[in-house]
């Protein structure tokens, strides 16, 4: 049994990992045009900012594959030959597998604006990408950003780090008002406007300007929807950070069916023989009305790739999306996210605790006093503890009891506890 990978991302190397334990003597390739070895997607920004080298962003040691007799393949897969069960590869090698997963990850979005592609406009997706900064950062006096959730505000942190004015051009009406409640966005609005970047709120890109030689000089911006071509904002680096879609480029051209995503059933089943998808390219599909899924963070990738394993030698578990978690910083803010915050449920009501200087945060969702999801912003909660408290359906006053015990540091969380115990309990009553 030969099983053949397309990407070393978490996803990838979750099933091949998997696979090699429930298979000692299948023979397992994983192939990757980006990198030799898999790295931590996450610390592409670490690396840039010199807090991490490029080695220490790899979690295993390069010997490690080997001991594992997983092959490695550097290149690009071109297209997949379903019915020869064979797959090649941009430079006319080809190999034959009996089981294909698709871990091909997910791409910056570009939405058509004129100036797009000119030289000095990137996203932050990949190793590709990094190294492209370093060159566009090279004599650059202003970035400007254009998107408002986690990526873009990485990038704009690692523009200002080099001393790189930063503006953001954000559509929304406060950052990322889309996912986070009014409160959290308004956090980082202060943190992004103190850390000195000009946060453009209700803007958006309308093209980026050419200085005559295929490089980018400016931008247009204006309020969103506003008509014409907009105002001029001389630049030397853009950031297309506007979220990301999933990568179904080598799907499509082999004619494997997709819709947003690499189309799967829930045991990670894509609609061709042998064929599996799973991680950042994969859309679960969902009978009936309900939207079809696609999630696109690095646990569920990792699950996700555990379960994509296990099929391809012939299991049928399905993927069981877990309580669903997020964790990211916004400048100096951490942030956490647990369960379903933001969802709009029926009959949720929200308990907000802020400290005084409104650098803190706490927010409960409950629905009938049973607690259905909570973020917490400036401050950092045990995973272990913080999903208990939702898988056990636990109540608002046994959470606030609690509250301790999820404290990551419990020496300093002693000052907030109690806190926040008290305004929730009197925001009850
Ligand atoms: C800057 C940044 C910061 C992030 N921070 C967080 C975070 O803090 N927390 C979090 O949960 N998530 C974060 N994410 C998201 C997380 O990294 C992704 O969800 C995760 O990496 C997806 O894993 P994957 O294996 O599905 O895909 P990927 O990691 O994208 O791996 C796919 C691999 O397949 C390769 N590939 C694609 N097509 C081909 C082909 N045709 N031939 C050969 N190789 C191919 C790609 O080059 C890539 O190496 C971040 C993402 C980015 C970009």
């Amino acid at each position: 049994m030969h099983l053949v990978i397309i990407g070393n991302g978490i996803t990838g190397v979750s099933a091949a990992l998997r696979a090699r334990e429930l298979a000692p003597d299948c023979k397992i390739t994983m192939i990757s045009g980006e990198s030799d070895f898999h790295y931590s997607r996450p610390a592409l920004m670490y690396i840039f900012m010199g807090h991490m080298g490029y080695q220490e962003t790899k979690p295993y040691e390069n010997s490690f594959w080997c001991d594992q007799r997983i092959d490695l393949v550097r290149g690009w897969v071109t297209s997949v030959e379903v019915e020869d069960h064979a797959i090649a590869l941009h430079d006319g090698r080809r190999l034959s597998y009996d089981k294909l997963l698709l871990a091909t990850g997910a791409e910056s979005n570009k939405f058509g604006w004129p100036g797009q592609d000119l030289d000095g406009v990137q996203g932050l997706y990949s190793l590709m990408d990094l190294k492209k900064l370093y060159t566009n950062v090279e004599g650059a006096r202003r970035g400007v950003i254009v998107g408002g959730g986690l990526i873009g505000l990485e990038l704009a942190e690692m523009l200002h780090s080099r001393g790189i004015d930063v503006t953001l051009l954000v559509r929304e009406s406060s950052y990322w008002n889309n996912v986070l409640p009014a409160e959290e966005s308004e956090m980082v609005n202060r943190a992004i406007r103190a850390s000195g970047m000009d946060l453009r709120l209700s803007t958006e890109l309308k093209s980026v300007v050419d200085n005559g030689s295929g490089r980018a000089c400016g931008v247009m911006w204006a309020a969103v929807g506003a008509d014409g071509d907009g105002e001029q904002l001389d630049c030397q680096v853009v950031g297309l950070t506007a979220g990301v879609s999933p990568n179904k480029t080598l799907a499509s051209v082999s004619n494997i069916d997709c819709g947003r995503g690499i189309l799967v059933d829930w045991t990670l089943r894509t609609h061709a023989k042998d064929v599996f998808a799973a991680g950042d390219c994969a859309e679960l599909e969902n009978d009936g009305d309900e939207r079809n899924k696609i999630e696109q963070v690095w646990y569920t990738g990792k699950a996700q790739g555990v379960i994509a394993a296990e099929s391809m030698l012939g299991g049928d578990k399905e993927y069981a999306p877990g309580i669903w978690f997020n964790s990211a910083k916004f400048l100096d803010i951490e942030y956490q996210t647990y369960g379903q915050v933001g969802f709009g449920l029926p009959g949720e009501q929200h308990l907000v605790w802020q400290d005084k200087q409104a650098s803190r945060l706490f927010r409960i969702v409950h629905i009938d006093n049973i607690v259905v999801g909570f973020n917490a912003m400036g401050m950092r909660w045990r995973h272990r503890v913080c999903e208990k408290w939702l898988a056990e359906k636990w109540t608002v006053d046994r959470v606030l009891a609690d509250l301790a015990d999820a404290g990551f540091d419990p020496e300093f969380f002693k000052r907030f506890e109690g806190e926040i115990a008290l305004t929730m309990s009197g925001a009850q009553n």
